[in-house]
């Protein structure tokens, strides 16, 4: 039966049991379409490094000969959209079945399911075989329990898949080595250089200006970083284990202005665009942890596997669970603009002007600053969670919904009420200055409390907690910071509110 099968951007799984053999009446189709890059505004280096990646994969396939039927963006003949290309190919192929992948996206899922239900021919849904779980597993897991724990899904995970197990009990008697991952960087140990791949993409970056793309963001294209291939992908892989590994954990909260990487493994877009398997990515590690078990201590390699088996996998099951409300959440009620500096990086604030700048040149940020310095920003000036998530799902190149929102909305925003994360990620100037040296070159200064020198988180942090505690008043995790923010004079804190207030309603002066 000729059969139509559809691969999305996302799903470039060169395992997939759909490839184990070579089979005439099946045709693959993949499309870059302006469907997937007008959504929301991308920066360039995510349009092409999933673009690239696209059509690598595609040459793959065709090399191992399937058939492929592959619409490049500038293609006269794309339709540029799903529906139309779905039907196009069906009636010019003569197609009698059409099968497709599980999307990751809750929009696109919907759009697959009605485009299937107006076929005259029968469709079949496949998994994709990337991730540990299914969609349902993590609602299934906290059935019944009032509130959803990553460290319970975490353990179980740990359990059911065998990782880092001694008989039973977690590999160095503990389950998570958190503690230990908190240091800061100040000079060493020594941090390799990072693995860039340095592609030349300019035919392709000029294909995707003639279709007037709009997009933002800076790009050397003669020189793209990212992988773009399974290959480059594994040879990402092997440099984090040889060269990153050993340090992962105890700076993954690290900032530093000198070093945008540390030693973070730069492998969320590998694996969010399926190129590489968390499956493979974790075995790799602990396989290599095994064979250099005396240089490598266990909470490096917990660290780095409570991020992908854990964390990773809790976001798509919570994603699944949630959708659709949960894109329209706004428990803190906030609605303010983004400022304009998230788009130029001009500002004075050194954290936000290094955080943000980075993320416009490189399409990538790390955890602690996508969290702590640029989300942290974004809350405690109360910005409409509708327009941070539009930024982060646009600017870094492994923004995918389903693990965007969930970030973004859940644990950074708290829009969720306190799904994701057990309390808001909030903090003043304290704990940038202590994970790293951003302060040190900045025009404010982080002990400074209020007056013009006072460097700006300080008074957003108070006034975040005076406006929003009634949010807060059950939860006991928030209780000590309530506790110092009665503590301050009226005085001291309507000083604190005057000055988060003018920060707020103009925040491309400060
Ligand atoms: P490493 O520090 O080397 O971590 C290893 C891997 O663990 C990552 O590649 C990633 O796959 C996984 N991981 C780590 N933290 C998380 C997490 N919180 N949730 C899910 N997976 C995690 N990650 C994305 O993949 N796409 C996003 O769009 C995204 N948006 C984010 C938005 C905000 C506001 C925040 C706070 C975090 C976001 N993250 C997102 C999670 C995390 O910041 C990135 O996965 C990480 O920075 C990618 O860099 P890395 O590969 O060097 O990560
Ligand atoms: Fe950021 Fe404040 Fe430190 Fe400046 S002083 S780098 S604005 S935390």
């Amino acid at each position: 039966m000729k059969t139509l099968r559809l691969i999305l951007g996302d799903q470039l799984n060169l395992s997939h049991s759909w490839f184990n053999q070579v089979n005439d009446d099946n045709l693959y189709l993949m499309a870059e379409m302006r469907q997937e890059t007008d959504y929301v505004k991308h920066h360039i280096q995510k349009v092409v490094g999933f673009f690239r990646s696209m059509r690598n994969f595609g040459n793959s396939l065709d090399n191992e000969g399937h058939q492929v039927l592959y619409f490049k963006i500038s293609d006269e003949n794309n339709p540029q959209n799903l529906p139309q290309l779905i039907e196009q190919t069906i009636s010019e192929h003569k197609i009698e079945k059409f099968d497709y992948l599980l999307p990751d996206e809750y929009r696109l899922n919907q759009q697959l399911q009605e485009i299937c239900d107006s076929l005259s021919i029968p469709s079949e849904v496949f998994d994709t075989e990337h991730f540990y779980t299914s969609r349902d597993e993590l609602k299934n897991h906290f059935k019944g329990k009032k509130q959803l724990l990553m460290e319970s899904f975490y353990r179980m995970m740990r359990k059911k898949h065998n990782i880092l197990m001694e008989k039973n009990q977690p590999e160095g008697g503990k389950w998570n080595f958190d503690q230990s991952n908190r240091k800061k960087w100040d000079g060493s140990p020594e941090i390799p250089e990072e693995l860039s791949f340095n592609t030349d993409v300019t035919e392709l970056l000029d294909e995707i200006k003639s279709a007037k793309v709009n997009t933002f963001g800076n790009i050397d294209s003669k020189n793209f970083p990212w992988p773009t291939s399974h290959q480059e992908c594994k040879e990402l892989l092997d440099f984090f284990c040889s060269k990153l590994l050993t340090y992962f954990g105890d700076y993954q909260d690290a900032l530093h202005t000198q070093e945008k990487y540390l030693f973070h493994s730069r492998l969320s877009f590998t694996m969010n665009s399926k190129m590489l398997s968390p499956k493979e990515v974790i075995d790799t590690v602990v396989e290599h942890y095994y064979e250099h078990k005396d240089d490598i201590h266990i909470s490096q390699v917990e660290g780095f596997i409570r991020q992908i088996l854990g964390w990773r996998e809790y976001m798509r099951g919570v994603y699944w669970k949630e959708m659709p409300d949960y894109a329209e959440l706004n428990k803190l009620d906030n609605h303010n603009a983004l400022p304009d500096f998230f788009w130029t990086g001009k500002t004075k604030m050194n954290c936000l002007h290094k955080s943000i700048t980075q993320s416009l040149d490189d399409a990538y940020a790390h955890h602690i600053q996508r969290l702590m310095v640029i989300g942290n920003y974004a809350l405690l000036t109360q910005v409409d969670p509708n327009e941070v998530d539009a930024w982060y799902l646009g600017v870094y190149i492994d923004a995918i919904e389903w693990v965007e929102i969930t970030n973004t909305r859940g644990m950074s925003q708290f829009a969720d009420g306190g799904l994701v994360a057990t309390k808001p990620y909030v903090s003043s100037a304290n704990y940038i200055n202590k994970m790293g040296n951003y302060c040190k070159e900045c025009s404010y200064s982080h002990t400074v409390k209020s007056g013009e020198k006072s460097c700006p988180f300080n008074a957003l942090y108070w006034n975040f907690l005076e406006e929003k505690k009634s949010h807060f008043k059950n939860n006991q995790r928030m209780s000590m910071m309530l506790s110092l923010l009665a503590k301050k004079s009226k005085e001291e804190l309507e000083e604190l509110q005057q000055r988060a207030r003018k920060i707020i309603e103009q925040p491309d002066k400060f």
